[in-house]
């Protein structure tokens, strides 16, 4: 599984798996070289060495926009989301009700992100009264926007309704009342999903199914839970109920787990029409799709996986004898994460002596567990590479570190880099559109990086550097 050093084998996320030999390393062939898959689509290096983007060269980004950043790929990003669009509204253009696509918006989320998503044709999936706001002002319609969360405030909900959210999808049995006994104050109805724990947790290449659920989110299946909150909700007629919703985790390469939820989703819905007499026109199979961040990682093309879910979905239907639904999913990683690299300058280098003789080289760059938090978080798998030149340095086996006080501020855990990287380089850690800049914070009163989207020759910054003078403004006392 990646992320784990298991008998002597070290994982390098760049070059793939290496053995440590004592005294020995196999390194790779050229530290230059990119992996395709780990990059955005218009990343390449340029013959004077130095990585482009979206044909601007980073030592010109660094140069105006400072160091560390977030450097998102425009193009890279609306084409994985228009992929998705267009993957899911083929694969179900004559099957179920149809396909939406809602982009998870706590992935990363900005105005200028949801100006595009809304100008392609997505939908946006919000978790909070703050991301629905900036839905809000990216003038996403309210209509297209799905509100998540396990436990909204009556704030977030009534400003959800007053917006005209789409749906909002019910997390608990006491919601439902929160929600109708509000909707009914706002003269209004409310389209509802109820959020299903259908006993199946997947992560990366592996799924557990199980008959109990422990977790904080959603009405458990086994428990009988889903169930009574339909039977609560089709009881209150400031409630529409849309259908059922299930997330079932993260980083997932095949579809087993999809299958499974479909499944138990699918018979629910035939449930409650036999029981309740209810027809539901939708289901939700969540997001969770995975990316490569290391060469281990062969995620499924959109095309792919909107075959694969649709097939299931129809032939599940078939078999429960009920109406094919609409069919709607939650991509956030798979769309935001490959699209963007985080452009760090170096500072200190330290070399250390390893059990058995091999050597490792820790490289200080100037931000770390701040602007990206999942390494030391999920024990998350990172690659780079240097960024503002070509070398031809040997490479040296290199950890990749933070400027914070914490010895867990590390970025990449293992990675070959070349023995002549030292402080002024620029490095390139690819992957970090998704979960870096939305989960970053000002540990050690560290301002937040700028996300600088590029296109077509231009660089435009879509947040802009936090200040010290902005952390001070929040400072009153
Ligand atoms: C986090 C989340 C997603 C997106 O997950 P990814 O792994 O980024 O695709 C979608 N739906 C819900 C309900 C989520 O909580």
């Amino acid at each position: 599984m990646a992320g784990t050093h298991e008998g002597g084998a070290l994982h390098s996320p760049g070059y793939g798996s290496v053995a440590i030999v004592p005294g020995w390393l196999r390194a790779p062939g050229d530290v230059n070289d990119l992996l395709p898959q780990l990059w955005a689509a218009t990343v390449g290096r340029h013959r004077d060495g130095a990585l482009r983007v979206g044909g601007v060269d980073v030592r010109e980004l660094a140069a105006a926009h400072g160091t560390p950043a977030y450097v998102l790929d425009e193009a890279d990003f609306r084409g994985r989301a228009t992929a998705f669009r267009d993957a899911f509204s083929g694969a179900f253009a004559d099957l179920c009700g149809g396909a939406d696509v809602y982009y998870a918006a706590k992935t990363f989320l900005c105005t200028g992100v949801v100006r595009w998503l809304a100008e392609d044709g997505l939908n946006l999936d919000v978790a909070s009264g703050g991301e629905l706001a900036t839905g809000l002002r990216g003038a996403m319609p309210a209509a297209r926007m799905v509100l998540h969360g396990n436990n909204k405030s009556r704030a977030e909900l009534r400003a959800a309704l007053a917006a005209g959210v789409g749906r909002i999808v019910l997390d608990n049995l006491a919601e439902v009342d929160v929600v109708a006994d509000l909707a009914r104050e706002l003269g209004t109805t409310a389209p509802v999903m109820i959020r299903v724990t259908v006993g199946v947790e997947a992560h990366t290449h592996s799924y557990i199914a199980t008959a109990h659920e422990d977790q904080k989110f959603g009405l458990s299946l086994a428990s009988g839970r889903a169930e009574a909150a339909a039977a609560a909700v089709l009881a209150r007629p400031e409630l529409r109920l849309l259908g059922f919703h299930s997330h079932i985790g993260s980083q997932i390469f095949d579809t087993a787990g999809f299958e499974v939820a479909a499944r138990r989703l699918l018979g629910l819905t035939a449930r409650v029409r036999r029981e309740q007499g209810a027809e539901l026109p939708e289901i939700d199979l969540g997001g969770g799709f995975g990316i490569a961040y290391t060469s281990e990682h062969d995620p499924l093309a959109p095309a792919d996986l909107a075959g694969h879910l649709a097939a299931i979905v129809e032939r599940e239907c078939r078999a429960e004898g009920i109406e094919c639904p609409r069919v709607s999913v939650e991509p956030g990683r798979a769309i935001a994460g490959p699209s963007t690299f985080t452009l760090y300058e170096v500072g200190a280098t330290k070399d250390v002596e390893l059990d058995g003789g091999a050597r490792r080289r820790y490289v200080s760059v100037d931000g770390g567990m701040s602007d990206n938090i999942r390494t030391a978080l999920y024990d998350a798998d990172y690659s780079a590479t240097i960024a503002s030149r070509r070398s031809a340095a040997e490479p040296v086996l290199s950890r990749v570190v933070g400027k914070h006080c914490e010895s867990g501020d590390v970025v990449v855990r293992d990675e070959f880099l070349p023995s002549d990287l030292g402080a002024g380089d620029l490095l390139a850690v690819p992957g970090t559109g998704a979960y870096c800049r939305s989960m970053a914070s000002n540990y050690n009163h560290v301002p937040r990086p700028p996300v600088v989207a590029v296109r077509d020759g231009v660089a435009r910054v879509l947040v802009r550097r936090e200040t010290v003078e902005d952390l001070l403004a929040l400072d009153v006392g």
